[in-house]
């Protein structure tokens, strides 16, 4: 499972490039159209733009309302629940379909966040980053049935919160080897042309695929498809490539949980509802 998770405002000024990826004839292998999950703040946000993605079957997640750093419990609370109203009153997404938050900077609120989270009616985080290394230490998404086991830059999680589901975010292998990039778009190097880009993608992407095939997430902004048409075009090829496979499905966060509740063969995937 491969999944891409956008931050930030949806308006004019990207939806382009997502309408370029996400196009209407692009599906996975069981014939159900390839869907992205956008983390979505309200300034500059054009809700007609969410709508026609909900509509479209992408998951509608919130990042807050002004994409600032949000660093207390009570600011927490607020935000989460404040944006979610905006995105069920604007772009009319039903409040059930309304299940995963990511903190702007990929900051934590602290120890308490899955918990408010949760009683908020959330069903996962993606929030906390995990600096795991292929092939023998990338992890899956897990509930915090028990703490959080494992290491993360600031504010693990060590508390229970049973049923609600972490998924990690770990960073990507930049084209110098010495760095890793948190975002795709984050690194330090970037690449310069289509074929280094195409190999960014592909190369993380085949770590996974080759070793433990957790789900593979691409967390980012639209911001890095800004005048590198070249960026699109690697990951258009990335999609073809990765999509050829056949066993390679392209969905939403929300999906990957979905599918990690009632793990489904692929030869049933035709049935699988979510
Ligand atoms: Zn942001």
């Amino acid at each position: 499972m491969v999944y891409f998770g956008f931050d930030d405002a949806v308006n004019s000024l990207i939806n382009e490039y997502y309408d370029e990826i996400f196009t209407n004839n692009r599906n996975n292998p069981n014939g159900c159209p390839i869907t992205m999950s956008l983390y979505v703040s309200d300034l500059y946000t054009d809700y007609k733009l969410v709508k026609k993605y909900y509509d479209a079957g992408h998951e509608i997640g919130v990042h807050g309302v002004n994409d600032k750093r949000i660093d207390t419990a009570a600011h927490l609370s607020e935000e989460a629940k404040q944006q979610r109203d905006n995105l069920i009153k604007h772009a009319e997404v039903k409040t059930d379909d309304i299940v995963g938050w990511r903190s702007p900077f990929l900051t934590s609120a602290g120890e308490e966040q899955p918990r408010i989270l949760n009683n908020l009616g959330f069903k996962y985080d993606i929030t906390v980053t995990y600096d795991g290394s292929p092939p023998n230490d990338i992890i899956w998404p897990s509930t915090l049935d028990y703490p959080w086991p494992y290491t993360c830059f600031l504010n693990c999680p060590r508390k229970t919160v049973k049923g609600f589901w972490l998924v990690p975010v770990i960073p990507l292998q930049g084209k110098n080897n010495n760095y890793k990039c948190t975002y795709v778009d984050g690194c330090l190097h970037q690449p310069n042309n289509e074929t280094e880009a195409f190999d960014y993608l592909w190369n993380n992407f085949n770590a996974y695929y080759t070793s433990s095939r957790a789900p593979f997430g691409l967390s980012m902004h639209a911001a890095w498809f800004a005048y590198s048409p070249y960026k699109v075009s690697a990951v258009n090829k990335f999609l073809e490539k990765i999509l050829a496979l056949k066993d390679v499905y392209v969905v939403s966060v929300k999906q990957v949980l979905e599918w990690m509740e009632k793990p489904t063969p692929l030869s049933k995937l035709k049935d699988f509802k979510p």
